[in-house]
């Protein structure tokens, strides 16, 4: 049979091919093994939350809706995020979606044509350059630094900019780094865009998930930027929703149709009792997720404290999301191993702890010289001491 040409540039999370590995081991390792790799609270979605849901489906909330969701959804989204990222926006502006990630694909499909080039962040989320290829647009890298807290070099953004550029895909708070992009980044982003007729592609699945009451600034907020911001948001991290399968897209009026009429054509719509279950986690009690994410701040502090403390190994304190991305350069050196796939490599079989290469967000650029490997804290505090211990003892 023949298939598409574009099948050749659909990427993967390859990620996941670390999770189906591990569940090939004999059970007694598996059941030894402390992960580090997982990209999702393991917290579970709180009780009024599941029983919206429930209550909608026995309610018989279980045929179409229209394709940008529930309007009751929408509204309430448009409050919540009106207040939470400073911008000032109707329920016109928000399409719902099952999922953050169809954000990424819409955006592509709605405001580029093929040929034209996207900049996206590196080390970053997998998905960018994946769909980038797949819409045949170019996929230009823009490399975060560990030396600038993982932000970028604003001259070395510039420098990237041609007339083909058509969108620049941010994510703050990040992932695998858990940075947040700084006043000036955000600054010279919006100066850019504005210059150049550029999008933004804003990513802020994680923006509810900051420690050090961080006050979050969407680049949307910036003067004149709403229009050309694409925020992405949803349900999965601060809900603690990920099956649910519930997201949204912040757009102007027009995207806000456009993407309308592709969710006509795909999906015809999310979920209706999992839209009614997103309408409790808006408008009712939010303090399970606020104590979630103080717990996982709790966590962050440790293993920064911990990682920073075994002999060669380093990391940035991040400032957000659930990741931190320790430097192992120095380990690498003193274990002899080439870089960080050995590193991955080596603590799964002399300590079965699991961690991701930096191989698996983005290719390590020509002038990236040091290895890193991204650490999730979505595991227990006593997971995390046991696993800082093992990796510890390897490193003495
Ligand atoms: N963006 C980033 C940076 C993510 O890490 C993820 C989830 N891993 C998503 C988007 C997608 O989230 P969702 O579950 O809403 O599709």
């Amino acid at each position: 049979m023949k298939y598409a040409e574009r099948m050749n540039n659909l990427g993967t999370e390859t990620a996941f091919e670390v999770l189906q590995r591990i569940q090939t081991l004999p059970e007694k390792r598996r059941k030894n093994i402390i992960s580090f790799s997982i990209g999702e609270p393991d917290f579970d979605t709180p009780e009024h939350i599941k029983q919206a849901g429930i209550k909608a489906i026995q309610d018989n909330y279980t045929h179409y809706t229209p394709s940008a969701g529930i309007s009751e959804l929408r509204v309430a989204v448009a409050d919540v995020v009106s207040k939470t990222k400073d911008i000032s926006v109707s329920y016109e502006n928000i399409v719902i979606l099952p999922s953050g990630k169809y954000v990424i694909d819409l955006a592509i499909l709605s405001c580029t044509n093929p040929g034209d080039e996207i900049i996206y962040p590196n080390p970053g989320y997998p998905i960018y350059e994946s769909l980038i290829n797949v819409h045949g647009c170019k996929a230009v890298a823009a490399q975060l630094w560990e030396s600038e807290e993982w932000n970028y070099n604003i001259d070395e953004l510039r420098e990237l900019i041609t007339e083909k550029t058509r969108m620049i895909i941010i994510n703050s708070p990040q992932n695998p780094t858990g940075s947040v992009l700084n006043q000036q980044n955000l600054e010279a982003l919006a100066e850019i865009a504005l210059q150049n007729d550029i999008w933004i592609l804003s990513d802020e699945i994680y923006s509810n998930l900051t420690y050090d009451n961080l006050n979050y600034v969407s680049i949307a907020s910036h003067p004149d930027m709403l229009e050309r911001t694409i925020i992405l948001d949803g349900f999965s991290k601060f809900f603690a929703m990920t099956g649910w399968r519930l997201g949204y897209a912040i757009v102007n009026v027009q995207l806000a149709e456009y993407m309308e009429r592709w969710a006509t054509n795909t999906i015809s719509c999310t979920a209706t009792f999992t839209q009614k279950a997103g309408i409790s986690a808006m408008v009712e009690d939010k303090s399970p997720s606020i104590a979630m994410v103080k717990e996982f701040e709790r966590r962050r502090d440790l293993i920064h404290q911990r990682l920073n403390e075994i002999n060669g190994i380093s990391a940035v304190k991040p400032k957000g999301a659930f990741y931190i991305f320790a430097n192992v350069s120095e380990a690498c050196k003193r274990l002899g191993l080439k870089d960080s796939i050995e590193f991955q490599e080596y603590l799964l079989e002399k300590a079965d702890v699991v961690v991701l290469s930096r191989n698996y967000f983005g290719r390590r650029s020509p002038e990236e010289r040091d290895h890193y490997v991204r650490f999730s804290y979505c595991v227990s505090h006593d997971s995390i001491v046991e696993g800082m211990d093992r990796i510890e003892k390897l490193l003495l």
